[in-house]
């Protein structure tokens, strides 16, 4: 009989638990936090606007099985998200793309630019801008250190406190420049938010009477790996655990601390019905923050007061949430002695964006933990009524 216990209640801890819940297995889901959901919970305020307490999240996937399955536990609103850049005080779209060269440069320049990309690099081509800043024709080069400058490196130190050229494809290709008149941020084919909010979509998740939930807890207090095992109360566990916090932490960071972003946010409400002109302004070129999202711009319908975040960028220590993983060589080679580690550990299985140190999308989070799920399928001996 197999026992399952999920450390933590965000969206990958969510998904394996159902899906193991699903096909018959008891599972005991734990987080140290009193709310579930990890990074994507939400709440609605007194004034009916749901506000993301930690940071904006926007669902986008090309992946039909993700989308099908979420789609089990909450209707959608569709939702095309958009951003824009504040550069020294003028708004222009993110991705940058031929509207933003109508937006920034002279009725000739942006002419000319549009010519050379068109012709250089082709209509609805996407380039990451490290490759662009490469890019042979020397027209095309000087436009990508124009971009690199205004839309890249600021908000890359800020966010990062490395270059946008010391970071790997996996910061970089996320949003590259697009040869293109999409405004839009993704181009994902299913775009939506959940109709009643995540916190909702993982609370229907959760709801199953094979999962037991205990918030407030924290797995320190339970579990312990001794000699490559592990002891739950202090004595051996012969259950499966399947981690989804910070790997450093697990084993008590034996190797030394991994590298995290963490974020400060500063919430207001304000009082009128809009505040900006897009769901989220990045300032990439002036201000200490990065961002500031505006909350009710991510659902239908408008209110007479509305919710905006700034969002500011520190490095994590004790005490802060671990949010970003910092993707460079050397972090994964710190990151692969902790791999190398729980490996040895035979019942213990390690998922999302903490346990596994990717910067993971949602849909990624859910389609990692289909992929667990179908790698320990056959292990699985159900537990009997
Ligand atoms: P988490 O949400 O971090 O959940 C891990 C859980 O484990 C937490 O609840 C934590 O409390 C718990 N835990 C940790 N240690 C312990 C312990 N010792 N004991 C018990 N519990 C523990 N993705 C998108 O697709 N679209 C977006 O627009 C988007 N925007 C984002 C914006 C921000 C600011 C951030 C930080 C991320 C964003 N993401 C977005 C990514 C998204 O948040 C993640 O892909 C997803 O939430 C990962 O889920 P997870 O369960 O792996 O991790
Ligand atoms: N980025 C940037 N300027 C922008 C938008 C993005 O420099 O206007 C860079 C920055 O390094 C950022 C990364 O691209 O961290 C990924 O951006 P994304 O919007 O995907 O970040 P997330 O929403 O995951 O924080």
């Amino acid at each position: 009989m197999d026992r399952f216990l999920v450390v933590g209640a965000g969206l990958s801890g969510a998904t394996i638990a159902r899906l193991l819940a699903d096909v018959d297995c008891k599972v005991t889901i734990i987080d140290k936090r009193e709310t579930i959901g990890g990074n994507v919970y939400d709440y609605v305020d007194k004034n009916g606007i749901t506000v993301q307490k930690y940071g904006p999240h926007i669902f986008h996937t090309n992946i039909k099985e993700v989308f099908d399955f979420l789609s089990q536990f909450t209707e959608w609103d569709v939702y095309e998200h958009k951003v824009l850049a504040n550069i020294y005080g003028r708004l222009v779209p993110v991705p940058f793309n031929l509207n933003s060269i109508d937006k920034i440069f002279s009725k000739e320049e942006a002419a000319e630019l549009k010519d050379v990309l068109l012709k250089e690099v082709g209509l609805n081509n996407k380039v990451p801008i490290i490759e662009l800043k490469k890019h042979e024709n020397k027209k095309v080069r000087s436009f990508a250190d124009f971009v690199y400058k205004n839309i890249f490196y600021k908000y890359t130190m800020k966010q990062w406190g490395f270059k946008p050229e010391e970071l790997g494809s996996a910061v970089m290709n996320r949003v590259p420049v697009s040869v293109s008149y999409d405004d839009r941020y993704f181009q994902d084919e299913f775009q939506y938010m959940p109709k009643k909010g995540f916190t909702e979509l993982v609370t229907n998740i959760l709801k199953h009477k094979n999962i037991t939930l205990k918030l407030g807890v924290d797995c320190k207090t339970l579990i312990k790996i001794e000699n490559g095992e592990i002891l739950y109360n202090g004595k051996p566990f012969d259950g499966k655990v399947i981690y989804t916090g910070a790997i450093d932490d697990l084993f008590d960071f034996k190797f030394g601390k991994l590298p995290y972003r963490s974020l400060k946010f500063a919430f207001k409400t304000k009082n009128c019905p809009s505040y900006q002109q897009a769901a989220v302004v990045n300032y990439t070129t002036t201000k200490r923050y990065t961002r500031i999202s505006e909350f009710s711009k991510f659902a239908c319908g408008q209110k007479d007061k509305t919710v905006i975040v700034k969002e500011y960028s520190v490095p994590w220590k004790n005490g802060r949430i671990a949010y970003y993983p910092i993707p460079i060589k050397e972090n994964q080679e710190h990151y692969n002695k902790y791999a190398e580690e729980a490996a040895k550990v035979k019942n213990l299985y390690l998922l999302g964006r903490l346990a596994n140190y990717k910067y993971i999308n949602m849909d990624v989070a859910v389609k990692n933990a289909f992929d667990l799920f179908n790698s320990i399928k056959s292990e699985i001996s159900s537990d009997e009524e």
